[in-house]
């Protein structure tokens, strides 16, 4: 269920005691590529989270989203809305923070956004200070190796968002002005006059080779892949036997 849908009513007698795992899906606001919408960190992350609330809606409390995220490197860019790492890494510590007052003892940080993963670690080290279990999922990254079965390639408003953005929101994609970024970093980097090539058209990767069918398949991966993640947290099954 979502969580701001619920009355306070609801809340005290539906979900304390009874709910013990949260989902809170953060984003971006920012440029991507020329074709994919300002808020596609965004909007990723909601529809997985939707899809898991659809299954386990007894289960799992959706958190409304922290559309606002860390991105300097796409300032330039028109329309794009960057917060500080600190600010942003503050905020969610505290939303964390609340969440673990309710009871809540599993929370999944659903990010959508590249930028947003140094500070959520930062935050989710002093959540768990509550006695609450934080994971954070970073799709593109942590699926990544089965993402690559289904695309080419991966990246900023690159092949696999752009896909993903074609299954969810098609209206808002404009394929058009898909963009392609032929530059690839050779190592991790950050400096003066790198990004032209770094983020070209506001794009890593291909954005052309984008198609609805591939990204229904990733949504289908991402699902299956959380699903997973919430029977491992409730059947405290969070590692692997190494020998
Ligand atoms: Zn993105």
């Amino acid at each position: 269920m979502y969580w701001d849908n619920l009355t306070t009513k609801h809340f005290r007698d539906g979900v304390i005691g009874r709910i013990d795992t949260a989902i809170l899906p953060t984003g971006s606001v920012e440029a991507h590529g020329q074709h994919c919408p300002l808020g596609t960190d965004n909007m990723a992350p909601w529809y997985f989270a939707q899809q898991i609330e659809a299954e386990y809606a007894d289960r799992v409390l959706i958190l409304p989203p922290v559309p606002y995220g860390h991105t300097p490197d796409l300032e330039d860019w028109a329309g794009t809305l960057s917060v500080s790492a600190e600010t942003f890494r503050r905020y969610v510590q505290e939303i964390g923070k609340g969440v673990a007052n309710w009871g809540i003892k599993h929370l999944i940080l659903l990010n959508g956004h590249g930028g947003n993963t140094a500070a959520l670690q930062g935050a989710m080290e002093e959540i768990a200070q509550e006695q609450i279990t934080v994971v954070l999922v970073n799709w593109w990254l942590d699926f990544s190796q089965q993402i690559l079965t289904i695309t080419a390639g991966q990246g900023h408003a690159g092949e696999d968002e752009t896909s993903v953005m074609l299954a969810i929101a098609p209206k808002l994609v404009h394929m058009e002005d898909a963009s392609f970024n032929p530059f690839r970093p050779r190592y991790r980097i950050k400096g003066p006059g790198l990004a032209d090539k770094s983020l070209r058209h506001a794009t890593t990767g291909d954005g052309r080779q984008g198609t609805s069918a591939k990204g229904q398949q990733i949504a289908d991966l991402v699902k299956t892949q959380l699903s997973q993640l919430l029977s491992d947290l409730w059947n405290d099954n969070l590692f692997d036997r190494t020998v």
